[in-house]
């Protein structure tokens, strides 16, 4: 993105400085995109470390001072914090202000900050999809967004150019910007991120609850396929027990034709199905060919000098 002399905003309050709102202040200030950066978080001791990271140029544990003047609010904490923090700022947004978000979810945001908020400030939800399994002001970094897709869910109602400008924001740091209805958004995350996670700390939790012999054995041979699950399932457990609490529905509904289809799989080895089993790994395989062509990961290579 080419850097211009006029940012795109003049002041951005960023609320919640972990790895989301970490990554989005250092590439902010890495691509010029506000004059003034306000960090707010909960605690001192986050405070402290984003100062000593200099992601900011003011910093306090009040939420409320740090939305006073801000053209762009963006809520970074879990879900089930931001109605709340919606109610502590709306006294102090000021006229024309946009309120946003990084939220895993799409419809819980709007019934927790549409009805709170004053007229004449717009929220324009979003969830950029990028993240890892650390949490914190230094697990972010500037590039974690870059070449992974932002879903932006304003309504029909939303002021246009607020939606325009939240927009720039993520493509100035390299996102791909899509919008979808709220709804939509999250049956899409729901099977496309939630249920993987859920599944992660299924398998991780059954082999928790093994006796210790065969945990000993699991941490010695995990491989691949288990040890990935281990990292996913090592993700921060209160923004997922939100995001559990706040995409219920669509969770749900994607857990039963799960189990549904876990039963059929169960039912098929059983019964010695072979073709069944071989049917259904040669249609997954064909989703994955279907990523990799989309672009959307990179083919799996073997490693040098192994046969
Ligand atoms: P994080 O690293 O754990 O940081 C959370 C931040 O929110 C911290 O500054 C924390 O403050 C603050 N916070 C926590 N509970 C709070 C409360 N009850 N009231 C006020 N502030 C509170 O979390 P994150 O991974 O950046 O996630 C933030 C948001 O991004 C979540 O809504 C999540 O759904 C979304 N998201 C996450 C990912 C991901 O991969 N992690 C990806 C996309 C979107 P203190 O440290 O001061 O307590």
């Amino acid at each position: 993105m080419p850097q211009t002399n006029k940012p795109l905003f003049e002041r951005i309050a960023i609320i919640g400085i972990g790895l989301i709102g970490s990554s989005l202040a250092r590439a902010v200030r890495k691509n010029n995109l506000a004059r003034h950066i306000a960090v707010a978080t909960r605690s001192t001791e986050t405070l402290a470390k984003a100062r000593d990271l200099s992601l900011g140029d003011s910093y306090t544990t009040d939420a409320a001072e740090a939305v006073i003047d801000a053209d762009l609010v963006v809520l970074c904490v879990p879900l089930g914090s931001m109605a709340t923090l919606g109610k502590a700022i709306a006294g102090s947004l000021k006229q024309g202000a946009i309120v946003s978000d990084v939220g895993s979810s799409k419809v819980s945001i709007i019934r927790d900050l549409q009805g709170i908020l004053p007229d004449g400030v717009h929220l324009v939800p979003a969830h950029p999809v990028a993240g890892t399994e650390f949490s914190g002001p230094e697990a972010g970094y500037a590039s974690l967004f870059e070449g992974h897709w932002c879903v932006l869910t304003p309504d029909a109602n939303t002021d246009k150019q607020a939606v325009a400008k939240v927009r720039s924001l993520w493509e100035a740091c390299a996102m791909r910007v899509e919008e979808m209805d709220a709804s939509h958004h999250d049956r899409v995350l729901a099977i496309t991120s939630h249920l993987p996670q859920l599944i992660a700390y299924t398998i991780v939790g059954t082999a928790t609850d093994m006796e210790d012999d065969s945990k000993r054995e699991i941490m010695k041979y995990s491989a691949g396929g288990f040890r990935d699950f281990t990292r996913i399932a090592a993700s921060d457990p209160v923004m997922w027990r939100d995001v559990c609490l706040n995409n219920k529905d669509a969770i749900l509904d994607i857990l039963g034709r799960f189990s549904e289809d876990l039963s059929a799989l169960q039912r098929a080895i059983r019964r010695d199905e072979g073709d069944y089993l071989e049917n259904l790994f040669s249609r997954t395989r064909e989703i994955r060919r279907g990523i990799i062509e989309m672009g959307q990961d990179k083919p799996d290579i073997k490693p040098e000098n192994e046969n």
